[in-house]
């Protein structure tokens, strides 16, 4: 049975608070494309894992943070230039809108305030406060955490998440994003699915196929103008291939990735593309806690000697 899963990273705009220039565009968009996407994913049904920037589901805050032990000025666009912008700071509509939908949604972790964990200054103290924090609100909203999904793909402190619960994570690509991803699956027909596998701290790495915007400006223009959408192309043949093995094919990708009309229509052409394979064949659509599970489950033939052996 083929597996096709979908994660999103929701974080409005702590995705890019710690930028000196944060993308107007994509800022702007995160909550036209958070609606998008559920739209979508439910027009289709779709289940998606939503991991959410914990700071989103907060009531308010004093945007100074001063027990917090991030570094100094992790907090600053808060009080400056986003001071005013709490639309882009809280998100506690649009987190009720994954939880209430008719779609069973998974809702995963994105951490407290976007750290990276991979980088040598993100000591165990901060990654254990994300974790403990989002932990907190998301026990607030009668929810867990099973699957973290690390900010930037920036992998670090696995220990930390394994101790707070945590079962899966989402693993680099194996396929490179943008161009070279298309030249490397399409030229050189390399497969798009992954293999899940289970670290040393017990945690399930999910892999992520393919980030669904890695190839925009002016090239994505140049190439929908003489071809199609080279992204929905390789999605599709991503699709197919799991369709056809048993494999997983695991797309990811942003709300604020939707900024204009064309990227839901990219969207809208792979979940029809999903939703039809789906109907022809036994291909599924799983969360990454699902996944885990898959993973983690004993065998029969271990099930038969914890038993009786
Ligand atoms: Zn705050
Ligand atoms: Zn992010």
């Amino acid at each position: 049975m083929g597996s096709v899963v979908i994660s999103l990273d929701a974080e409005l705009g702590w995705g890019f608070h710690d930028l000196p220039e944060p993308p107007i565009e994509r800022v702007e968009s995160g909550r036209r494309g958070w609606k998008s996407m559920l739209e979508l994913l439910d027009e289709f049904d779709v289940p998606a894992t939503w991991a959410v920037v914990g700071h989103l589901m907060l009531e308010d805050c004093d945007a100074d943070h001063a027990e917090y032990p991030a570094p100094d000025g992790w907090f600053d666009r808060e009080r400056t230039d986003w001071a005013d912008r709490k639309d882009l700071r809280f998100g506690r509509d649009l987190v009720r809108d994954i939880l209430e939908s008719d779609v069973a949604h998974e809702f995963a972790s994105h951490s407290f305030s976007h750290v990276l964990f991979g980088r040598p200054e993100t000591d165990r103290e901060l990654a254990i406060a994300e974790l403990e924090r989002s932990r907190e609100l998301a026990a607030e909203w009668d929810r867990s955490i099973d699957s973290f999904i690390y900010p930037r793909n920036s992998i670090g402190h696995r220990d930390v998440l394994a101790e707070y619960g945590i079962t899966a994570y989402r693993g680099s690509s194996p396929t490179r994003d943008g161009v070279r991803g298309v030249f490397d699956s399409t030229i050189r027909d390399r497969s798009m699915l992954v293999t899940p596998t289970v670290d040393e701290y017990g945690l399930v790495d999910v892999p992520a196929s393919m980030f669904l915007f890695g190839f925009e400006g002016p090239a994505r223009t140049v190439a929908e103008s003489i071809w199609e959408d080279p992204m929905v192309v390789l999605a599709r043949r991503g699709i197919d291939e799991a369709a056809r093995t048993d494999g997983l094919f695991h797309m990811w990708l942003h709300p604020n990735n939707l900024t204009h009309q064309r990227d839901d229509r990219r969207m809208r052409a792979i979940l029809s593309h999903l939703e039809r394979k789906r109907s022809e064949t036994d291909l599924t659509v799983e969360t990454m806690t699902e996944i885990a599970g898959r993973v983690t489950e004993p065998t029969m033939g271990e099930r038969a000697t914890a038993r009786w052996g």
